[in-house]
């Protein structure tokens, strides 16, 4: 029996690629939709099959408690309204797969761990990428030494906002600008490529001036994080420049590069290692996969199987304290000690 989730916003995460995916999943389904918009939703149930007594407005979701056909909900609202409809969900006790980033402040994050403890569901952060194949082979290439230690990771996470998504250029419903919409990639996965956690970090963030859309947040932010190891990272986000999401990892024995390591399609690998006098850079291949499909499953996995999620809300609030750290040292013009998470912060 598939568990059957509530997809809670039908925006464009929800509906240009988490509907579709699940399609694909094995152990999840759309059971219900709640929305402000009652004629998208009528469309959607239609094409997905969903009954139209499981489509609720935002007010009368909590009528979802008596629903039994939903046993988890997925949150794909603009980040301001995260904790609301986590603490919401929580309290009728359905399971929160919520959308990166998790919330606004470390603070709020925070109280969104507390309310799924308090009602003993779980929370998961939808940090799509940790599930990819192509970001988990780096992981395993990591961890493996076959290229030796890792030294440098360069992350870039830049593309064209144009004036879609109006909330991504209000502070208050965002939380700020490219730094918790798209830089969140590269802090994430410096994270996670390393399997460490950051000491300090050193940031500067600008916006260029004269353009209404960077009046509240800013448009760009290039920020370094250090390693226990000694592990640099270079990693940069913007909202105004020409799509590229690539990552590099440098270690002593070769590099992996890795395009559209962060973008829904078309992960690619290269490796490059010295072989006699030359240097050769061979195209890794892997199969590609929904990750979309694969992240959702997972969180199905742990519900039945009553286990800790691979990105749990403690990953999510981790990089809320380190982002509010970034702005500071971005703010204050110098590099700034990271806190550190109080256990592990990830997951089997
Ligand atoms: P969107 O603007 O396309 O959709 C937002 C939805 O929220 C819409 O259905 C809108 O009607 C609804 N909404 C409810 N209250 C609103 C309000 N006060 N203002 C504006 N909209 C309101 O946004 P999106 O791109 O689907 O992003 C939604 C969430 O998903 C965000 O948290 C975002 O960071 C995240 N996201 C994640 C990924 C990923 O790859 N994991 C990609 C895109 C977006």
């Amino acid at each position: 029996e598939r568990v059957g989730y509530a997809l809670i916003g039908l925006g464009r995460i929800s509906v240009e690629e988490m509907l579709p995916a699940l399609g694909q999943a094995r152990m999840s389904r759309p059971a219900a939709l709640v929305t402000g918009s009652p004629e998208k939703a009528r469309v959607v149930a239609r094409r997905y099959g969903i009954p139209e007594d499981s489509i609720y407005s935002y007010q009368e979701m909590e009528r979802m408690r008596d629903n039994p056909a939903v046993q988890a909900v997925y949150i794909g609202l603009p980040n301001a309204q995260h904790r609301e409809f986590t603490e919401r969900s929580a309290a009728i006790g359905k399971h929160v797969l919520c959308e990166k980033p998790m919330a606004n402040t470390p603070e709020e994050a925070a109280a969104m761990i507390a309310a799924c403890e308090r009602a003993r569901v779980k929370l998961m952060i939808a940090y799509r990428c940790q599930y990819e194949p192509y970001n988990r082979e780096a992981i395993r290439i990591v961890r493996s030494g076959e290229l030796g230690k890792l030294r440098f990771i360069e992350a870039t996470n830049v593309q064209s906002s144009g004036t879609a998504s109006q909330w991504r250029f209000s502070r208050a419903l965002a939380g700020g600008g490219a730094l918790p919409d798209i830089g969140l990639y590269c802090l994430n996965a410096a994270r996670y490529i390393t399997g460490e956690e950051p000491v300090d970090t050193f940031a500067r963030s600008y916006s260029p001036p004269g353009d209404e859309r960077w009046r509240d947040i800013e448009e760009s932010v290039a920020f370094s994080l250090r390693f226990p190891s000694g592990v640099m990272a270079n990693l940069l986000c913007a909202y105004d420049a020409f799509n590229d999401k690539t990552m590099r990892l440098h270690f002593e024995r070769g590099t992996v590069e890795m395009p559209n390591a962060f973008a829904y399609h078309g992960q690619q690998m290269y490796v490059s290692r010295r072989e006699g006098d030359l240097t050769a850079r061979v195209q890794r291949r892997m199969e590609e996969k929904n990750q979309f499909a694969l992240e959702i499953d997972h969180f199905s996995d742990c519900i039945r199987a009553d286990r800790r999620p691979h990105t749990p809300g403690e990953e999510g609030a981790h990089d809320q304290a380190l982002m509010a750290a970034i702005y500071r040292s971005a703010a204050e013009g110098r590099p700034v000690e990271l806190p550190k998470p109080p256990g592990s912060t990830r997951g089997p």
